[in-house]
């Protein structure tokens, strides 16, 4: 994976864990407010269950022992020991009247111990107790065994609900019959709460006896089991009600007492706050639903300020990092800045030391050019010293080669005089041509001669130079030598029109010191051959000059160009003929080289570079 791909990778995965860390973070604080609004409701609903509590036993306590004292009343000991005195038994109706009416409770009534009333407070009112039979009822039951209880339930004649408190009447310790008292208890629903907040009051089997909801009231908590339903029904506890759970499941359950459920059709999201309290006394329980609302709103509050908290924190963290990046940058700037200006400086003194250096090489330049000028002035001298010396050599030959047709001329001149004296006149015109034809002869060498020995500007440009007509003019000069020493010469050129670019007079000089060292060395051979060879490249001339000579041993060889190196008896050479001619032939961007022919003679060869391409014609010269 490349590496910006990696990091960019990476970026996004270290998002994505904030971004989980910041929800769970935001979902932790939301469960934390919704977990402190549900205690603070707890508290609330905890307090109202306490008050609801004791309102109820308030309204209950003080009926707890009325039963029981009516067995103090004579007239009511009378009754059942008397059941068909009537005077007696309104007696008993008009008592039971007032007692009702100052306890300010619902019904009073005594039953015998057949289950039949004998006497009752509404006695007066058209559905009377007097005369019912209600064995069959559970308090009755219980206090006819001698357990004083207490007992709700719908009344089976008045088909109200209501308290139900019996106990026995007794005289001398035997049991005469049971006192009962009915309280309607429903009055109190009516002071609890209003609003979202519900409340009901469950039996021991858990039927809702009373509810601040009505339709919860005679619904169960849970499903009541078959026996239980039977004995209900069997005792008509809630006469015809139904009995059927009311829709509510628990979510979460807080601890015993309390639990967070889902109710049917309760308001919000449907949760509520589930909370019961026992009353033991009379085996039942409060159950108090608080609404969940407010504590949704502060979870919904907390997990949005969490979220924005996180937020603003995100912000600032990076308007920091965005202003230490800021900062970085402008330090980087300025760090750029003093590099940038350091390199300026830099550059400025490395500028003057450079025009200093140029300066110098400027001064250095103009003595090394003056001191070139002063060398290739010296190195013009030598060459003409040089030449000079050659022609020195040679002026043996030459004062040998100008005195005969001198002589000759002398004589001749002598001769046409005696014979215009004698008057044989064609004669002495023939004479005259002969001499005409010497001194030309003789013109033609001491002009050659003054061409050779001619200064030439050493610093003169290169120029297409014919070379058939350089060897020409370089072989006139030894042309003496080679006729008198017998030498057979060879000249052996392809292409005729060569042009070698360089400096004739200078091509002129290496060749005739070339032809004159091949003519020494081959003054002891027997056999003499003198042989110039002209060959040419795309861009190269070479000249050949051979000889038969002895050839140059290797160890000459080593020193064959450096000046004054002769091997010639002194007064014969001066050392100078090679080094000068391979300077000559360098200068002019050539190369002068030696090798050993086949016969063991030696074998010179001018390189010069070519002047101008011609067509290549096969041309063989021999002299
Ligand atoms: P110089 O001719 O005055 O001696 P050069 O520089 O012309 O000076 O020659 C140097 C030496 O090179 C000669 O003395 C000779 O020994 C050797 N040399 C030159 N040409 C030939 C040749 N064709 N064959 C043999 N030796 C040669």
């Amino acid at each position: 994976m490349p590496a910006a791909q990696k990091t960019s990778w990476t970026r996004w995965l270290t998002f994505a864990l904030l971004l989980a860390a910041g929800l769970a973070l935001a979902v932790a604080a939301g469960r934390w407010a919704e977990n402190a609004a549900i205690e603070r409701l707890r508290e609330a609903g905890a307090q109202r269950l306490q008050s609801y509590a004791l309102g109820l036993e308030n309204l209950l306590s003080k009926y707890d022992f009325l039963p029981g004292t009516l067995e103090l009343n004579k007239d009511v000991i009378a009754l059942l020991a008397n059941q068909h005195d009537d005077g007696l038994r309104r007696e008993v109706n008009t008592y039971l009247e007032s007692m009702n009416r100052l306890s300010r409770a619902t019904t009073i009534y005594i039953v015998n111990l057949q289950g039949m009333t004998q006497a009752a407070s509404n006695w007066r009112l058209p559905d009377s107790f007097v005369g019912d039979n209600v064995a069959f009822r559970p308090y009755v039951r219980d206090a006819m065994i001698g357990k004083p209880g207490g007992f709700y339930g719908v009344g089976t004649t008045s088909r109200e609900p209501g308290y139900f408190f019996a106990h026995g009447i007794y005289r001398d310790g035997k049991m005469l019959g049971v006192a009962a008292l009915k309280v309607n208890i429903e009055r109190l629903e009516a002071s609890w709460v209003q609003g979202r907040d519900r409340v009901l009051l469950a039996d021991a089997n858990g039927v809702a006896i009373l509810s601040s909801v009505p339709e919860w009231k005679y619904g169960t908590l849970a499903p009541l089991a078959p026996a239980v339903r039977q004995e209900l029904e069997r005792s008509r506890q809630f006469h015809s009600h139904s009995l059927k759970p009311i829709g509510y499941r628990e979510v979460r359950t807080l601890d015993a007492r309390a639990s967070v459920v889902a109710v049917d059709g309760a308001p919000g999201s449907g949760r509520m706050l589930r909370q019961a309290l026992a009353l033991r006394a009379r085996d039942w329980q409060f159950v108090y639903f608080s609404d969940l609302g407010p504590a949704d709103a502060s979870a919904r509050s907390a997990f949005i300020f969490a979220c924005l908290s996180q937020a603003l924190l995100a912000m600032l963290v990076l308007y920091a990092r965005q202003r230490r990046l800021g900062r970085q940058r402008l330090r980087a700037r300025e760090d750029l800045q003093r590099a940038y200006d350091h390199l300026e400086t830099m550059v400025a003194e490395r500028t003057a030391s450079l025009q200093q250096m140029t300066e110098n090489l400027s001064a250095e330049n103009l003595v090394r050019r003056k001191a070139e000028q002063q060398l290739r002035q010296a190195q013009s001298e030598l060459v003409q010293a040089a030449k000079m010396a050659v022609l020195g050599q040679m002026s043996a030959g030459m004062t040998h080669e100008l005195n005969q047709p001198l002589t000759a001329l002398r004589t001749m001149a002598d001769n046409a005089r005696v014979l215009i004296e004698r008057g044989r006149l064609p004669e002495a015109s023939a004479n005259l041509a002969t001499i005409s034809q010497l001194v030309a002869r003789m013109g033609l060498i001491t002009g050659q001669l003054r061409q050779f020995a001619r200064k030439t500007d050493a610093t003169l440009p290169a120029q297409a130079v014919p070379v058939a007509a350089a060897i020409t003019g370089a072989l006139f000069l030894v042309e003496r030598r080679v006729e008198q020493e017998r030498v057979n010469f060879r000249m052996s050129m392809l292409d005729h029109d060569v042009h070698a670019l360089c400096d004739s007079n200078r091509l002129e000089q290496v060749l005739v010191n070339l032809f004159t060292n091949a003519l020494d060395a081959m003054q002891a051979s027997e056999v003499r051959q003198l042989s110039v060879t002209v060959e040419r490249t795309d861009d190269r001339v070479m000249i050949g000059v051979a000889d038969s000579g002895p050839g140059v041993p290797a160890e000459i060889r080593a020193h064959l160009f450096e000046p004054f190196f002769t091997t010639k008896p002194q007064g014969h050479g001066l050392g100078l003929g090679l080094a000068i001619s391979e300077q000559i032939v360098r200068e002019f961007g050539g190369l002068l080289r030696v090798e050993t022919t086949p016969a063991g003679g030696a074998r010179f060869i001018i390189e010069l570079p070519l002047a101008e391409r011609e067509t290549n014609k096969h041309e063989n010269f021999t002299g």
